[in-house]
């Protein structure tokens, strides 16, 4: 299991990292929705093994952008911690 507790950069932007069964990871991190948005408003979860991914959009609300990514995060955690734990794809090995 040595392999599994080493340490490696994470990308830019990413928050929140699980570690699957099979080795990969899953990476949560702030997007936008799209291609117009000029700020943040989805929280994303992808997986490197297998590419699934969820976005959870921010609450539109007055307190949007002081903490409309919480229950966003919180979902898209929620999400990464059930797939990490059955994702047995293995990571793409790098170069
Ligand atoms: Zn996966």
């Amino acid at each position: 299991m040595t392999t599994q507790t080493k340490t490696t950069t994470w990308p830019e932007g990413v928050i929140a990292r699980y570690l699957t069964v099979g080795g990969a990871a899953v990476d949560i991190a702030h997007d936008t929705l799209y291609l117009s948005d000029v700020e943040p408003n989805v929280s994303t979860a992808r997986c490197g093994g297998c590419e699934k991914y969820r976005n959870q959009e921010w609450e539109a609300r007055a307190d949007r952008y002081s903490n409309g990514s919480s229950w966003a995060d919180s979902d898209a955690r929620h999400w990464a911690q059930e797939h990490a734990e059955k994702c047995r794809a293995m990571p793409k090995p790098t170069a």
